[in-house]
């Protein structure tokens, strides 16, 4: 009783105010962990109702949130309703091919994020000289479209971040994370429980985003996959009602190890393709192929890639 009055209340604050910018947490190193033996106390509660103030409100409503309701709490070690990415999972533990059963094709169901179409896909993107690995998949849609749980679960994470903009993040019973990025307007927040196909959110283009879009990420134990392996965007189904964890659901891991040891350096004045090389070790062929360069014509200035 009490939890459903806290989560109505913070859901009254919700609709009339979200304005208010939660920090980013989503780099950052400490970490406040649960506890999960608290309970509910009247007093603390009242204190909290005439407080009136969301973040503080949220926070308390983490540290009074029953884990006995999180889903798939017997392969995660935590339920952080704060920090977007609290895990430190090795991805080489995590491949043991186990079996996920995604829905069960009676009463937990499976419903696409958005009906649009893929505009990026998860993978290595280009910035310029740089690469970086993009996690998400982005989704065609129009700010103000609802944007939908994919499966059953539970609201861990409804906040603001810099780079994800208004963001949520479900755990599923079926042990998946889900997130769903740069939403205008949020419609949950974190302790909701929620069913496949509920809105959840408004597109847009909040945080680092250059246009309205989703960005819908699936994870497994914080590690990201592509959800192009479970999800077919161009008829919106699942491909299959279950997943193997393994090492091939997970086969982008080598490119990112590669881009991740890329190196760079800008070019002072004064310093030849030759200086360069010997200095990182490498020759000024290689370099002029990482960088798709002919001649040996540097200016200053200029980024390059040297590994
Ligand atoms: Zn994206």
């Amino acid at each position: 009783m009490k939890k459903i009055l806290i989560l109505s209340f913070a859901l009254f604050l919700c609709q009339w105010s979200f304005a208010q910018e939660v920090t980013d947490d989503e780099y950052e190193e400490d970490e406040t962990e649960m506890n999960d033996s608290l309970v509910v106390d009247t007093a603390d509660t009242e204190d909290i109702l005439a407080d009136n103030y969301l973040e503080d409100f949220l926070h308390e409503v983490g540290y009074y949130f029953d884990t006995a309701n999180v889903p798939a709490m017997e392969s995660y070690d935590k339920w952080d309703m704060k920090k977007i990415h609290p895990y430190e999972q090795k991805i080489d533990s995590i491949a043991d091919s186990t079996l996920l059963i995604l829905t069960d094709g009676e009463d937990c169901f499976f419903h696409p994020p958005t009906a649009g179409s893929i505009t990026s896909d998860f993978g290595i993107r280009r910035w310029g000289r740089r690469y970086k690995f993009h996690y998400g998949t982005d989704l065609k849609l129009t700010t103000g479209d609802p944007v939908y749980s994919i499966f059953d679960g539970v609201v861990r994470i409804a906040q603001y971040s810099k780079s994800y903009g208004y963001v949520v993040v479900v755990r599923h019973y079926n042990g998946l994370e889900t997130i769903y990025a740069h939403f205008s307007k949020l419609l949950v927040v974190p302790g909701m429980s929620i069913r496949a196909g509920e809105p959840i959110g408004l597109g847009g283009s909040t945080g680092r985003s250059t246009g309205p879009h989703l960005h819908f990420e699936i994870r497994y134990k914080g590690v990201a996959f592509n959800a192009e392996k479970i999800i077919d965007f161009s008829t919106n189904t699942l491909k299959s009602d279950s997943v193997y964890v393994d090492m091939n659901l997970f086969d982008h891991i080598k490119e990112v190890k590669r881009i991740n040891a890329a190196k760079y350096h800008k070019v002072k004045s004064g310093e030849t393709l030759g200086h360069i090389a010997r200095r990182y070790g490498t020759s000024v062929r290689a370099i002029q192929r990482l960088n798709g360069m002919r001649g040996t014509t540097i200016r200053a200035g200029k980024t390059i890639r040297v590994r």
